[in-house]
C-alpha cells in the first residue's frame, strides 16, 4: 500500500486484458495505484501508459526494448525501466506491491505468476497457461505463502462468484456436483471441417462476442481455449475433470454455472466485457464500478445452449486426454498448442492442422511428475522443439496442410 492505495503491478499491460485493467484502475484513482507495468516489445504503447499512470517501474522483455523505452521517456518521468525475468521478479515481489495482474500471454507468464504466488501477493490470474502448465506448483505456492489467487478468466470468475465464499477452493465440500463451463463456440461454431481447412488467421481472430489477443482468439476458434479452461477449473477449484462439463452458449451472456446436489444451478450473467471480472478481482470482496453497460435481458432475448462437437473440434478431447495423463502432459499440451497456433498465425499450417501437432507431441513426450519449475520448463522446451520439427516435416511445408 502507498498513501492508502493498493499498489498493482500489471503484467502484460499493453495487451487486451492489461488495457482493460488500466481502464478499471483509472476509474478508481483513490483506491489503486500502478506500481509497475510490464510488456514484451510494444514501446509506443508502454510509453503512453507510463506517461498516463506514472508507475514506479516499467519492465520490457528484451534489453533492446528496455533501452529504447528509456531513451524515449521524458526526463521528468519517474518511471525506472527494468528488463526481462529479473525485472518481472522484482515488480511482483517488492514489499510495496499488493496485487499482481498476471496477464502475459502464454507460457512466458509462468515464472512471474509463480513468483507472485510465492511472495504471498493477491494474484489476479488471467494467464491461464501458467496454471495449465504448472498447476501443481502454483497451487502449492499459494497454499504455502497464503497468497490469494483470484480467477480473471470470465468462466472461472463466474464460477468463483457462484460458489459460497467458505468453499471457493473446495467446492466438493459445499454440495457442488458439477461446474458448467460455457463456451461461445467461437467464429467457426457452424463451419464444416472443409471450410475450416481454408480458414485464415483473420477469420479465426474475428470472435463473435469478445475482443481479445490473437493467441486466445485462435484458441477460442479451435476450442482449445475451453480445453485449457477445463484444466484451469480442475486446479482452481480442486475438481476432477469429470466434474467439469462444457456447454456451448453462443450469446456469451452466462459466463459459467455451478450445479448443486439439490438440483439448483447458479449462473453469473453479464455483457461480454472483461472489465467485469477484472473489477471483481481488483475490488474483491467489494464490488466496483467497471464501466460496463448494464445487461439488457429484453434486448438479449435468447439464451441458447448446445453440446460441443468434439469431431470438428478435437482440441477439447486432447485437453481432456492431457489432464487424464496428468503430470507434465498438460505443459506439453500447452506448449505444442502455442507452437501450432503461432505456425497457423504465420501461415505455415492450416487451422485444422493445429490438433494434429498437439496429438503427435502428446504421444511423444514422456509424462513426468512436475516437482519443480525446471521439470515443467524442460517438458515445455522439449514439446516446443518437437512441435517445430513436426511442423517443418509436414508434407508441402512452406505451403499449408491440414493433414496430421
Ligand atoms: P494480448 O496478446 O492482447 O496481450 C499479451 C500481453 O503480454 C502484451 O502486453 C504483451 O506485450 C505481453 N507479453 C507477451 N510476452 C511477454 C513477455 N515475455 N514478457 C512480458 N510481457 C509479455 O493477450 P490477452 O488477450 O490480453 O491475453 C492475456 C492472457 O489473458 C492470456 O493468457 C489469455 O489466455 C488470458 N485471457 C484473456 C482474455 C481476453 O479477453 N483477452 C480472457 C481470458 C483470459
Ligand atoms: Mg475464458
Amino acid at each position: 500500500m502507498i498513501d492508502g492505495r493498493r499498489m498493482v503491478s500489471v503484467l502484460g499491460s499493453t495487451g487486451s486484458i492489461g488495457v482493460s485493467t488500466l481502464d478499471v484502475i483509472a476509474r478508481h484513482p483513490d483506491r489503486f495505484g500502478v506500481y509497475a507495468l510490464a510488456a514484451n516489445a510494444s514501446i509506443d504503447a508502454m510509453r503512453e501508459q507510463c506517461l498516463a499512470f506514472q508507475p514506479r517501474y516499467a519492465v520490457m522483455a528484451e534489453e533492446a526494448a528496455a533501452d529504447s523505452l528509456r531513451a524515449r521517456l521524458p526526463a521528468d518521468c519517474a518511471t525506472e525501466v527494468l528488463q526481462g525475468e529479473a525485472g518481472l521478479a522484482q515488480v511482483v515481489t517488492d514489499a510495496a506491491v499488493d496485487t499482481v495482474m498476471a496477464a502475459i500471454v502464454g507460457a512466458a507468464g509462468l515464472p512471474s505468476t509463480l513468483a507472485a504466488a510465492q511472495a504471498g501477493k493477491t494474484v489476479l490470474l488471467a494467464n491461464k497457461e501458467s496454471l495449465v502448465m504448472g498447476g501443481q506448483l502454483l497451487m502449492a505456492a499459494v497454499r504455502e505463502s497464503g497468497a490469494r489467487l483470484l480467477p480473471i478468466d470470465s468462466e472461472h470468475n463466474a464460477i468463483f462468484q457462484c460458489l459460497p465464499a467458505s468453499a471457493s477452493t473446495r467446492p466438493s465440500l459445499a454440495g457442488v456436483c458439477k461446474v458448467l463451463l460455457t463456451a461461445s463456440g467461437g467464429p467457426f461454431r457452424q463451419w464444416s471441417r472443409a471450410r475450416m481447412d481454408a480458414a485464415t488467421p483473420e477469420q479465426a481472430c474475428a470472435h463473435p462476442n469478445w475482443s481479445m489477443g490473437r493467441k486466445i482468439s485462435v484458441d477460442s476458434a479451435s476450442l482449445m481455449n475451453k480445453g485449457l479452461e477445463l484444466i484451469e477449473a480442475c486446479w482452481l477449484f480442486d475438481l476432477p475433470p469429470d466434474a467439469v462439463d462444457v456447454v456451448v452458449h453462443p450469446q456469451s451472456i452466462i459466463h459459467s454455472m455451478v450445479q448443486y446436489l439439490d438440483g439448483s444451478v447458479l449462473a453469473q450473467l453479464g455483457n461480454p466485457d472483461m472489465r467485469t471480472p477484472i473489477a471483481y478481482g481488483l475490488g474483491w470482496p467489494e464490488r466496483l464500478d467497471a464501466g460496463v453497460a448494464p445487461l439488457d435481458l429484453i434486448a438479449t432475448a435468447r439464451l441458447d445452449f448446445e453440446a460441443p462437437d468434439e469431431g470438428r473440434f478435437p482440441c477439447l478431447r486432447l485437453a481432456r486426454e492431457a489432464v487424464a495423463a496428468g503430470g507434465t502432459a498438460m505443459a506439453v499440451c500447452n506448449a505444442a498448442n502455442e507452437v501450432a497456433v503461432a505456425a497457423f498465425l504465420d501461415g505455415q499450417i492450416a487451422f485444422t492442422g493445429i490438433p494434429g501437432v498437439i496429438e503427435s507431441i502428446l504421444a511423444q513426450v514422456p509424462v513426468l511428475e512436475p516437482t519443480t519449475l525446471s521439470v515443467v520448463e524442460s517438458a515445455d522446451a522439449q514439446a516446443r522443439q518437437l512441435a517445430a520439427e513436426y511442423i517443418a516435416g509436414l508434407p508441402g511445408q512452406g505451403g499449408k496442410t491440414g493433414l496430421a
